[in-house]
């Protein structure tokens, strides 16, 4: 059973088709990067898939169930694109937000996330006080430390600053590896996705290839769309995924 299917979806603004026909599944454990260009339709697939936009035709499954029934959100973790899409201004302090929600509160594993987000200095502190980067290594241990079974990070590389967002990365990466955590990671950036996704969907509105990225690196398709200088650079300067392209 796939942690989500997406099966026909459409979705359409003022009419306009922005998704058509998009159909794929992620499998447990998989590290998946959605990319594609700037308006590509990224952030809207994202979107249906956690509800927050209905489509126009089609489905959604998580966990095997349709979206419409589907209520265990704590095994989910999203982090969206802007943290302007949550409350910033909440009169909490870090460690409340952090542990907003969560049935068993355990100090130890506060701390360690703390300390693992660099933070730990910033527990008492209201969130609304924070620079934005730490914000942003505070809404992370919030995703984090509820240890989700499915991970959703939607072009974390323009959210984060360049070291929370290498910190994010490893840690993510470990978190698939170690604990089967599936990702799904969004990002334009192909080359960056090249690094620790071993599954890639390619999107411009409809899907463009979705497979390995060892698949992706020998398709003669892909070589088409890209060039295959593009695909060559794309595919041989990154491989910290473990496995041979
Ligand atoms: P990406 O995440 O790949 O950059 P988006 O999903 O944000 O792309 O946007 C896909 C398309 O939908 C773009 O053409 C964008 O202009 C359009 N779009 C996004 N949000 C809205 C909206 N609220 N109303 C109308 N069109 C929108």
């Amino acid at each position: 059973m796939p942690v989500v299917r997406v099966d026909n979806l459409t979705f359409r603004y003022n009419g306009i088709d922005v998704l058509s026909n998009i159909s794929f599944a992620v499998e447990k454990g998989l590290y998946l990067g959605i990319v594609g260009p700037n308006g590509s339709g990224k952030s809207t697939l994202i979107k249906n898939i956690l509800g927050i936009l209905r489509p126009e035709k089609g489905r959604v499954e998580l966990f095997g169930r349709p979206l419409s029934d589907f209520r265990q959100w704590e095994r989910i973790g999203y982090l969206p694109q802007r943290l302007s899409a949550l409350n910033t201004h909440f009169p909490g302090t870090v460690e409340e937000i952090i542990q907003m929600g969560l049935s068993k509160k355990d100090q130890d594993t506060l701390t360690r996330t703390l300390k693992m987000m660099a933070i730990a200095h910033l527990g008492s502190r209201l969130i609304g006080e924070l620079s934005y980067g730490e914000q942003q290594r505070a809404m992370l241990a919030r995703a984090l430390i509820r240890r989700p079974e499915l991970l959703i990070f939607d072009e974390p590389t323009t959210a984060l600053d360049p070291e929370t967002r290498e910190m994010f990365y490893s840690l993510t990466g470990e978190m698939n590896r170690q604990e089967g955590t599936t990702v799904i990671l969004v990002t334009h950036d192909i080359g960056v996705i090249g690094e620790y996704a071993r599954n890639l969907l390619y999107l411009d509105k409809k899907v463009i290839f979705s497979g390995t990225f060892k698949e992706f690196c020998s398709s003669r398709d892909m070589a088409g769309i890209f060039g295959p200088s593009s695909q060559h650079i794309i595919c041989h300067q990154h491989d910290r995924t473990g496995g041979t392209i």
